[in-house]
């Protein structure tokens, strides 16, 4: 019999914004592939010997993807039952159309697990809503790391600063100079407030703000790195608003009641 593959989404990386679905799937497991986006406090919950780390390897280098899509069908034929974990929502930036696709053409069935997406609960985490009544009622997710070997940038800043809603980036802490400075290239005010939102979730949580004029230096000074979510727009002053009463990030992640 051939096994299944879940691919599901861990969330952001607070234990207890696991899904019930996601927690009784890797109970119930015989092998979890993950990288280390599912944060440090999921990956130590589970046994370490069921898990196998498709992330990043001792000396920096990344899994290539062929690995991973090589070894997911080689479990699944030996007729385990695999558990593909990964951060946030596995459908956002993830791999996980890739991985399905990868794997519904070599006969295996795949089952997609939704996440809580670090794209929203990121800025969500450090009182930041993504659309607002008062301030914008669109909100675009992208990259801020495209494939290097593209010569054209997928991405119209220009068209994104038009919109005039909030701009939601994901790894996007190395680039932050190049996007910043096309949006206001494109006429964006630099005035607009801009927030990172570093591990949300995560043990260690921290969040900077500035505006699109200021950001780089403030993630400078901060030394915001990655995994973080950079918020562009008027909904990123709510946070401003909401001052002491925001509890999110004041206590330890998870211990929250
Ligand atoms: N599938 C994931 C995104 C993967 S792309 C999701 O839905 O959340 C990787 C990027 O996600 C990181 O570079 C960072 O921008 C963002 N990210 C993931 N988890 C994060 C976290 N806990 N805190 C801040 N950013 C996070």
């Amino acid at each position: 019999m051939t096994g299944t593959v879940y691919l599901v989404g861990s969330g952001p990386g607070d234990p207890a914004l696991l899904t019930v679905k996601a927690r009784r799937l890797i109970e119930d497991a015989d092998v979890v592939l993950h990288d280390k986006l599912p944060g440090p406090e999921i990956l130590e919950s589970i046994p370490a010997a069921k898990r196998e780390d498709v992330g990043k390897r001792a000396g920096g280098e990344w899994t290539p993807q062929e690995y991973t899509n090589k070894r997911l069908v080689e479990l699944a034929e030996a007729g385990q039952t695999v558990v593909r974990l990964k951060g946030g929502d596995p459908f956002v930036f993830g791999r996980g159309g890739e991985e399905a696709e990868h794997l519904a053409e070599r006969g295996i069935e795949v089952e997609y697990v939704p996440g809580v997406t670090s794209a929203i609960a990121g800025p969500g985490v450090a009182g930041i809503p993504v659309t607002h009544r008062d301030h914008t009622s669109s909100v675009s997710f992208v990259t801020g790391h495209e494939d290097p070997t593209k010569e054209e940038s997928a991405i119209d800043w220009g068209a994104l600063a038009e919109t005039g809603g909030t701009i939601v980036v994901l790894m996007g802490v190395g680039k932050l100079p190049m996007y910043t400075e096309r949006l206001r290239s494109a006429g964006m005010d630099p005035e607009t407030p801009v927030a990172l939102v570093e591990r949300a979730t995560w043990p260690g949580q921290r969040v900077a703000t500035g505006t699109l004029g200021t950001i780089v230096d403030v993630r400078d000074e901060v030394g915001i790195e990655p995994p973080a979510i950079t918020v562009i727009g008027d909904v990123a002053a709510t946070r401003d608003r909401l001052g002491a009463f925001l509890l999110n990030g004041t206590e330890p992640a998870g211990t929250e009641e």
